[in-house]
């Protein structure tokens, strides 16, 4: 019988899961790290891995693959923890994967983006068990009934890796792939300091997290956590802030399902007001911080 057995990296994940498991119609337990999720979210069983904080990517791989027995789909939102565990979990399993799905045409038949997100491959997997990733954006969550009963597992967290230091900017702001607004910032933001205050200073003005472009981070001015865009994070907001930023196809590639695109640029013809539904032509050391005294006000 086929099952999908979902991953959490955290439990406030587990519920983005939910809609791509209805999309799929199987019946579903969660594996979910950190804290226990709702139980009311549809699963057949909740398993918990109660850390506070996650393994190298190595033990979280391990683990889940021990957990594999008797599913055909393992399944996690598209995150980076995903691409860093749930590869992994594939090379364990010698499984087939799919990454980043935005549609279940069947059971066995998915799309997802291709070329910097210009195009929709269908791909066909017969494989099983098979290792997927889903972009949460593209299955909305539904109300799901039930009381799943939960288990706490008992795992092996021992690593190959040593972790030699730890670092995270951006504090209690929300993370970004489930932000409702973020603001942006590129090349232009100088360095790190600079960028915190205007870009950090807008979002949290706004209650929203903070992201940059692949030039910013490549440069020191933001953490590489926050880089959006094809080789960073895919974001859906309803409202995308982007300031001093070109907009190029692999920035946008990442920000293509946001509902609310608002550009800011010293250039009138800078490519990114093709995509934006509102433009300032403007130097965005002016008109952020105008924006966020509005904000404030
Ligand atoms: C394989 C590959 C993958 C990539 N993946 C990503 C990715 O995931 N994400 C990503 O972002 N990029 C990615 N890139 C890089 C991408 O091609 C661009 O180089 C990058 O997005 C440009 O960043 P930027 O807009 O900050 O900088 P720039 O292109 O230098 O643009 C800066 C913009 O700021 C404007 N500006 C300058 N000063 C001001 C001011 N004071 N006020 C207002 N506006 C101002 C300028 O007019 C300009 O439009 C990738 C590239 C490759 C080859």
């Amino acid at each position: 019988m086929s099952k999908l057995l979902l991953v959490a990296f955290s439990a406030s994940e587990a519920p983005l899961g939910v809609g791509f498991a209805k999309a799929l119609g199987f019946p579903f337990d969660i594996l979910c790290f950190g804290e226990a999720p709702s139980a009311d979210l549809g699963a057949e069983l909740i398993k918990v891995v109660a850390i506070t904080e996650l393994p190298p990517a190595d033990a979280i791989a391990r683990i889940i693959a021990g957990q594999a027995n008797g599913y055909t789909t393992l399944a996690s939102a598209s995150s980076m923890h995903a691409k860093d565990a749930m590869a992994r979990v594939a090379g364990v399993l010698d499984a087939a994967m799919v990454t980043d799905v935005v549609e279940v045409v069947s059971p066995t038949e998915f799309k997802r983006p291709i070329v910097a997100g210009s195009v929709l491959a269908t791909v066909e997997v017969l494989a099983s068990p098979l290792v997927a990733t889903f972009r949460p954006s593209a299955f909305r969550s539904t109300n799901r009934s039930g009381n799943s009963p939960v288990e706490t597992l008992t795992v092996d967290l021992t690593s190959k890796v040593e972790r030699i230091s730890h670092s995270k900017r951006g504090g209690a702001r929300p993370d970004l792939s489930q932000a409702r607004v973020v603001v942006s910032g590129g090349r232009p933001l100088k360095d790190a300091s600079t960028f915190e205050t205007i870009i950090g200073g807008l979002a949290d003005a706004l209650g929203g997290a903070a992201g940059a472009t692949r030039a910013a981070v490549d440069s020191g001015i933001a953490a590489n956590e926050l880089q959006v865009g094809q080789t960073g994070k895919i974001v859906a907001p309803n409202l995308y802030i982007a300031a001093g930023i070109s907009g190029s196809t692999q920035h946008m590639a990442g920000i293509k399902d946001s509902k609310i695109i608002v550009a800011i640029n010293k250039d009138a013809d800078a490519p990114i007001f093709e995509f934006a539904d509102y433009g300032i032509v403007a130097d965005l050391f002016d008109a952020v911080p105008e924006l966020t005294r509005l904000v404030k006000s």
